[in-house]
């Protein structure tokens, strides 16, 4: 990478460790002053580590979580590993089956899919279907 397109990459970036986000990490790996600085903004090397390298959490034993008790925390934000995991897992459940969170349904969409969960509990085999494709 020349010193001009380093320069450009790095424009209105500031290393901040408040946020590990990919483009911090995109940075960081291209410019090895940039990585210095924010290596030394980090507290916590096994963060630090885990972003450069890509990983999805480390190991903090120190700072346990308040609600779960484990000490697996994202690079990202520092928060619990676990908790982002288990918060989602009803809206990954629900998108694998087709159906969107009902955090961004319309409250029409939302009534339909309580409709149709009712009648599907009460035993009626309703057909779904979309635009392009056809769901028993
Ligand atoms: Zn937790």
């Amino acid at each position: 990478m020349t010193a001009a397109r380093r320069f450009a990459a790095t424009w209105g970036r500031e290393p901040r460790a408040s946020l590990l986000d990919k483009e911090q990490r995109k940075i960081a790996l291209a410019e090895p002053a940039f990585r210095e600085t924010l290596r030394r903004r980090v507290r916590s090397p096994e963060r630090f580590a885990a972003l450069m390298t890509g990983r999805p959490f480390y190991i903090a034993e120190d700072r346990p979580c308040r609600l779960c008790g484990s000490s697996r925390k994202r690079p990202r934000d520092h928060t619990c590993y676990d908790c982002i995991l288990g918060k989602n897992q009803t809206d990954w459940a629900r998108m694998q089956a087709g159906l969107r969170p009902p955090a961004e349904r319309s409250l029409a969409g939302h009534r339909d899919s309580l409709a149709r969960q009712k009648r599907e509990k009460a035993g009626e085999s309703l057909s779904r279907t979309w635009e392009t494709a056809k769901v028993q």
